[in-house]
C-alpha cells in the first residue's frame, strides 16, 4: 500500500491515488481509477493543509463505526460514507454520533424490526452495534432505565432541509413505541403471574393501568403527525415534505413505558402563508381542503377544487405534488384530528378558519376617494371573509387605523400599500395562531395523569440556512444552530477531554472552535444583533428603519467584533457562523420582528362573533377559558352532539397565546465544568474554553416582559429554555446528510456532503481526536486483536508477550461512564483478572515495538497516534 494516497481532487474533493514523483514543494499524483496525472502543491497555499494524506489499509475496509479508522482524516471517512451509501447502508457511527444518509428510496428491510423479545433491550441492535436510528433510540432508552445519574435523554437530529431528519424521528418514535409496548406487556405477564397477594394485585392494575396509558399515547403520538404536517409542512424547492417549523417532543416514562407525551414547535415559517416563493406551496392543508371537503362544504366555504384560483396558494406557480393525493390526504387529516379527540363541530371551525384565510389573499385595494387612503376592490370578497370569522367590521378595519392620543382617538386611513401589509399580517397571525392552537390541543391529548420519571426528547430542528439572499428568519434559524453547534462542542469537547482526564493520560493542548463568541454576537445584551433589534423595535418607528438599525450595528460591531462583517451594499451585515459566513439583507428586520398585526385587527377577532376566532386572538387566560367553554359549547351545538362528543375534546384548550407554558425544564446538575486547556486558533477565531461556557449567556428566561413581545424575544426565551432541558439530559447525535440537490436516489455529491460533515461538526470531531491520541483501545479488545490471526497474531512478534494468553469471546452489556455520564458499552467478559492479563500483553507489545511517545497507556485502555496500529501490522505482515 506505500505510495496510495488520498489526493485533493479538483471536483471530488478527495481521491484515491499514488504518488509518482516528488520534486520539492509538489508532488505528482497519479489517478487510481483513471491514471490521470495531477500535480499538487505540497500544501493548499488557502487552508495550509496537506494536499495528500497516507492512505492505511483501513480506509479500503467498511467499517461501521468511523472511530475504528487508523490515521484518521476527512479524505476516507468521506469514501467510507459513499461507499456504504451506494450498498444501502445508509447509517454509520462517527463514535456516538450517528450519521444518517437520506436515500431517497425505501431500502428494503431496513426497518424490520427483528424477532427480539419485545422489551430485551439492548439484545440486538445495541449489543451487535449496528449503526441505525434504532440503535440510538434504544441506547437512549436502556441508558433512561438503568442510569440512575442522568435518567432524562434526548435525541437530536438535525440536518439541512431534505436530509431526512423528520424521517428519522419517526423511525425513532415508533422503535421507542415497539420497545415501550413490550415492556409493559412483559411487565402484566410477570405481574398477572405473581399471585393474588394484596401487594402483587396493587402491582397488576398499576400494570394494567400502565399498559393501557401506553397504547393510547404511543398510538396519539403517531396519530398527531398527520394533522402536525398537513399544517406545518409545505412542498419547498428542497423538500416536497417540508417541515416548516422546529419541534420538540418530550416523551414521558413511568417504569419504561411511556406514559405521556408534550410537544414544542418553534418558529413556524408565517411568510409561507401570504407569499410562497416561486416553485414552492403554500402549507399541505390550503390545498388538502380545497382537493378533499365534501361539496357542500367546499360551498358553504367558498372555495374551490382548483386550488390555483386562490392568489396566496396559486403565486408559487405550482399547486401539485407528484405522486400526492391532496384529497385522500385530507381524509388522514380528518380521521387523525377524529382519533385525538377534536370534535367536528371544533374542525368546521377550523375549516373556516383556514378559509377566511385563503379567501383573504384575494382581497385587494385602490386607492380611495380621500387621498392617501384606499378602497376595498372587490366587497363581495371581504364579506366573505368578515362572513367565515364572525368579525363584520374586518373590512373597515382592514383600511384605517385608530391611533389613541391622550384624550381622543383619530381614525387614520391606510393606504393601499399599508391595507394590504395589514391583511397580510391578519393572515398571517391567524394561521399561526391556528398552528400554535393544534399543538395545544395535540399536548392536551398526549398528556396523562401518570406520574412520569424520565423523559427522551426527540428534537427535530433546521440546520444552518445559508441562501443567496438571507434575512430575518435565516437569523433566527442559524442563531438556533450555534447555540446547538455550542452544546455540541461542549459535549465532545468535555467527553474527549474527560476521557484522558479519567484514563490518567496527559494531553498538553486541544483546540476547539469556540463559537461562543458568535452566539453572544447575536444574543447578548445590550449589543448583540437581536437585542438591538429589539430595542429599535421599541423605539418610536416612525424615525427608525432597516438602515438605521444596520448603522446601530456597524457602530458597535464593526472592525471591533471577528464575528461581525459588513460589505460593500449598505443593507448587508455578515455573521461569520459555525457553518461560514453569511450575508444577512436588514430590509424587512424590524416588521418582521414586530408582531406586526395591528391593535384594531387584533381587537377585531378578539370581540369576533365566532367564539373559535375569539379563542384563537385571546391573549388573557382567564378570557380564554371562557372563550373555550364558548367555542366547546358552538362546536357541539353545531353537529348536535350529544354531551359526550366535545369530552375532552378541542373546543377547550385554554391556555392563552404562548404554547409553551407548561412543565418548566429540569434544573438537575449539568455536566461537570472542567479546567479545559486550549490554545486559541488564530485560523478559525477560536477561543478558550472556559468550564462550563456551553450555555452560558443564556437569558431572556424568567419573568415576562412588559412591551409587547417580539418574535426575537420570544424564540431567545424558547431557546434558552430548550438549552437548559438539554443541557440536563444525555444528549444523542443524528447527523442528517443530504446527499444531493435531485432528490435522487444513488446519487452521492462529493462536495455538498463534505460541506454538511464540516457545519455539522463531523470533521471538528474527527480533528479533535487527531489532536490527541486518536486511536484508542481497551485493552482487552486490543489484546484480543494482538492475538488473532495466522501464527499467533500480533504478539508473535515479541516473544515475552506470546505467552500472554488471549480474552474470552466478548459479552457485550450497557452501563453508564461516571465521568461523562454517557452510555458507553462493555464487554461483560472482561473481569479484573482478565483485563490486568490484557493490559500486562499489551504493555510488552507496545514498549517492544513503538517509540515512548507515540503510545499511552491509560487506565483500561491503551492509547495511540496515528500509524501506530500500521507499523505494527507492517512489521507482522513483513515476518
Ligand atoms: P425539512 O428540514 O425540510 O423538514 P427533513 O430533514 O425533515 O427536511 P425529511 O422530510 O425527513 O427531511 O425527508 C425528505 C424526504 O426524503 C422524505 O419525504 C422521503 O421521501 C425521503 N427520505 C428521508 N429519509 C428517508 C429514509 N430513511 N428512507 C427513505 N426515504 C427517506
Ligand atoms: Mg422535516
Amino acid at each position: 500500500m506505500s505510495g496510495r494516497v488520498w489526493y485533493q481532487h479538483p471536483s471530488q474533493c478527495w481521491a484515491l491515488g499514488s504518488v509518482a514523483e516528488a520534486q520539492g514543494t509538489t508532488v505528482l499524483v497519479r489517478d487510481a481509477d483513471t491514471a490521470e496525472m495531477t500535480e499538487l502543491p505540497l500544501e493548499d497555499p488557502k487552508s495550509g493543509e496537506a494536499s495528500t494524506h497516507p492512505c492505511d489499509p483501513s480506509h479500503m475496509e467498511n467499517l461501521p463505526d468511523i472511530a475504528m479508522m487508523n490515521n484518521l482524516h476527512p479524505a476516507p471517512l468521506l469514501h467510507l460514507l459513499r461507499r456504504r451509501y451506494l450498498e444501502d447502508q445508509i447509517y454509520t457511527f462517527t463514535g456516538e454520533i450517528l450519521i444518517s444518509i437520506n436515500p431517497y428510496m425505501d431500502i428494503e428491510g431496513l426497518y424490520d424490526i427483528p424477532d427480539m423479545e419485545a422489551g430485551d433491550v439492548g439484545e440486538f441492535f445495541l449489543s451487535q452495534r449496528i449503526p441505525h436510528v434504532f440503535t440510538v433510540a434504544e441506547r437512549a432508552y436502556k441508558a433512561m432505565r438503568t442510569n440512575p445519574l442522568r435518567k432524562n435523554q434526548s435525541l437530536i437530529v438535525s440536518g439541512e432541509s431534505g436530509a431526512g431528519k423528520t424521517e428519522a424521528c419517526k423511525r425513532i418514535m415508533q422503535f421507542l413505541a415497539f420497545l415501550s409496548e413490550g415492556y409493559s406487556s412483559r411487565h402484566d405477564d410477570r405481574a398477572a403471574a405473581s399471585g393474588a397477594g394484596a401487594a402483587s394485585a396493587t402491582a397488576t392494575a398499576t400494570a394494567a393501568a400502565a399498559a393501557q396509558a401506553t397504547s393510547n399515547i404511543e398510538q396519539r403520538v403517531l396519530d398527531c403527525n398527520p394533522f402536525l404536517e398537513a399544517f406545518g409542512n409545505a412542498m419547498t424547492l428542497r423538500n416536497n415534505n417540508s417541515s416548516r417549523f422546529g419541534k420538540f417532543i418530550k416523551i414521558e416514562y413511568s417504569r419504561g413505558a411511556i406514559v405521556g407525551a408534550r410537544m414544542r414547535h418553534y418558529l413556524l415559517e408565517k411568510a409561507r402563508v401570504v407569499s410562497p416563493q416561486s416553485g414552492e406551496r403554500n402549507y399541505h392543508i390550503f390545498y388538502q381542503l380545497c382537493r378533499g371537503a365534501d361539496p357542500a362544504t367546499r360551498a358553504a366555504l367558498g372555495l374551490d377544487s382548483a386550488p390555483e384560483r386562490f392568489r396566496y396558494l396559486g403565486s408559487g406557480g405550482t399547486t401539485t405534488i407528484p405522486g400526492v393525493d391532496d384529497a385522500a390526504e385530507f381524509e388522514e387529516v380528518v380521521a387523525a384530528l377524529t382519533d385525538v379527540g377534536i370534535p367536528a363541530g371544533t374542525q368546521a371551525s377550523m375549516w373556516r378558519t383556514v378559509a377566511a384565510i385563503t379567501h383573504l389573499g384575494d382581497v385587494d385595494f385602490v386607492p380611495g376617494s380621500v387621498a392617501e387612503s384606499s378602497a376595498i376592490a372587490d366587497a363581495a370578497v371581504v364579506e366573505r371573509v368578515a362572513r367565515l370569522l364572525g368579525a363584520a367590521d374586518v373590512a373597515s378595519k382592514l383600511v384605517t387605523r385608530e391611533v389613541r392620543a391622550r384624550t381622543e382617538t383619530v381614525t387614520v386611513r391606510l393606504t393601499p400599500a399599508q391595507a394590504r401589509e395589514a391583511r397580510d399580517a391578519l393572515a398571517k397571525a391567524a394561521y399561526d395562531r391556528l398552528f400554535s392552537w393544534l399543538i395545544r390541543q395535540a399536548n392536551r391529548c398526549l398528556e396523562s395523569d401518570h406520574h412520569s420519571s424520565a423523559f427522551i426528547g426527540i428534537l427535530d430542528i433546521f440546520g444552518f440556512e445559508i441562501f443567496d439572499v438571507n434575512s430575518f428568519e435565516q437569523l433566527c434559524i442559524n442563531y438556533a444552530n450555534e447555540k446547538l453547534q455550542n452544546l455540541f462542542n461542549h459535549h465532545i469537547f468535555v467527553m474527549e477531554q474527560s476521557q484522558y482526564a479519567s484514563e490518567g493520560v496527559d494531553v498538553t493542548s486541544i483546540e476547539f472552535i469556540n463559537n461562543q463568541p458568535c452566539v453572544d454576537l447575536i444574543e447578548r445584551k445590550p449589543a448583540g444583533i437581536l437585542p438591538m433589534l429589539d430595542d429599535v423595535c421599541r423605539q418610536a418607528t416612525r424615525s427608525m428603519n432597516d438602515d438605521k438599525f444596520k448603522t446601530r450595528l456597524d457602530q458597535a460591531h464593526k472592525g471591533t467584533h471577528r464575528f461581525y462583517g459588513s460589505t460593500r451594499q449598505h443593507n448587508e451585515f455578515v455573521v461569520a457562523h459555525f457553518a461560514g459566513d453569511v450575508h444577512y439583507r436588514v430590509d424587512g428586520f424590524i416588521g418582521k420582528n414586530n408582531d406586526s398585526l395591528t391593535q384594531d385587527l387584533r381587537e377585531s377577532m378578539q370581540s369576533a362573533d365566532d367564539p373559535f376566532v375569539r379563542l384563537l386572538f385571546c391573549d388573557d387566560p382567564a378570557a380564554a377559558a371562557a372563550a373555550a367553554a364558548a367555542a366547546a359549547a358552538a362546536a357541539a351545538g353545531a353537529t348536535g352532539a350529544t354531551g359526550g362528543a366535545g369530552a375532552g375534546g378541542a373546543g377547550a384548550g385554554a391556555g392563552a397565546g404562548d404554547d409553551d407554558g407548561g412543565s418548566g425544564s429540569p434544573t438537575s446538575p449539568v455536566v461537570t465544568p472542567l479546567a479545559l486547556p486550549t490554545t486559541p486558533n488564530p485560523a478559525s477565531g477560536s477561543g478558550t474554553a472556559g468550564g462550563g461556557t456551553a450555555g452560558g449567556g443564556a437569558s431572556g428566561k424568567g419573568g415576562r416582559p412588559s412591551g409587547p413581545q417580539t418574535i426575537a424575544s420570544k424564540f431567545k426565551r424558547q431557546l434558552a429554555e430548550l438549552n437548559d432541558t438539554l443541557l440536563a439530559t444525555a444528549p444523542h447525535y443524528v447527523r442528517c446528510i443530504k446527499p444531493n440537490g435531485k432528490k435522487l436516489a444513488h446519487d452521492f455529491d462529493l462536495p455538498r456532503v463534505l460541506d454538511q460533515l464540516l457545519y455539522s461538526g463531523v470533521m471538528e470531531t474527527v480533528r479533535i481526536r487527531r489532536q490527541g491520541f486518536p486511536f484508542r483501545e481497551s485493552f482487552g479488545e486490543f489484546w484480543r486483536r494482538c492475538c488473532a490471526g495466522p501464527v499467533g497474531g500480533y504478539r508473535s512478534l515479541v516473544p515475552a508477550a506470546a505467552s500472554v494468553p488471549a480474552p474470552p469471546e466478548p459479552r457485550y452489556t450497557d452501563r453508564e461512564d461516571p465521568s461523562t455520564r454517557a452510555t458507553v458499552t462493555y464487554d461483560a467478559a472482561m473481569t479484573p483478572d482478565v483485563v490486568e492479563t490484557c493490559r500486562r500483553g499489551t504493555e510488552l507489545l507496545c514498549s517492544a515495538l513503538l517509540s515512548a511517545e507515540s503510545f499511552r497507556m491509560g487506565k483500561t485502555k491503551v492509547f495511540m497516534k496515528d500509524g501506530c496500529l500500521e507499523t505494527v501490522h507492517r512489521l507482522y505482515s513483513a515476518t
